[in-house]
């Protein structure tokens, strides 16, 4: 994969990539999400941190927090669309988008089919249990009654870094 600095992606020959939304808030959302993956790393985490927003405004941020609240479900996407939701008044957030750090799995990947999510950015893919494209592409699959736009890339090397930096020492303590 080609790591991508800008949004979208230059090399995109799709006129729908975009999805509607602006290069300038789909990078705002990003940062917020590596900003939230940064906190949840310092409170012992897996740096993973999510962004939902809209057209004009980012509307929900978190990072994962599944060792701090003990919850296997407490992945920052899922966290991030509960308070979209909530924020909304309604489970349908059609006209939203999520920024994320890190592939969703097939949890939160169909969480944001369930949530009917317009489009989808990820920074960095996961192999081991990506289900936005790696593993699965539940995100697109034809077969569910709704599909997003899925961008991944998009600020790569920052993502790959926080993870690598925050795996990288306990692995040495071993
Ligand atoms: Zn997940």
């Amino acid at each position: 994969m080609v790591p991508q600095r800008v949004w979208p992606p230059s090399d995109s020959d799709s006129p729908d990539d975009s999805a509607g939304f602006t290069p300038e808030i789909v990078d705002r959302a990003m940062g917020a999400a590596l900003d939230a993956a940064r906190r949840a790393a310092h409170a012992g985490d897996v740096p993973v941190g999510a962004a939902v927003f809209t057209r004009d405004a980012v509307v929900a941020v978190a990072g994962n927090t599944r060792e701090q609240h003990s919850d296997p479900t407490a992945h920052a996407e899922i966290t991030a669309l509960r308070e979209a939701a909530a924020t909304a008044g309604g489970w349908r957030l059609e006209d939203c988008g999520m920024a994320v750090t890190l592939e969703p799995c097939p949890m939160c990947a169909g969480a944001l089919v369930n949530a009917r999510l317009r489009l989808l950015v990820y920074a960095t893919s996961d192999p081991k249990a990506g289900a936005a494209g790696s593993l699965y592409n539940i995100c697109q699959d034809r077969r569910l009654n709704h599909r997003l736009v899925v961008s991944p890339g998009f600020r790569e090397e920052e993502a790959a870094r926080l993870l690598s930096s925050f795996f990288l020492p306990r692995r040495g303590r071993r």
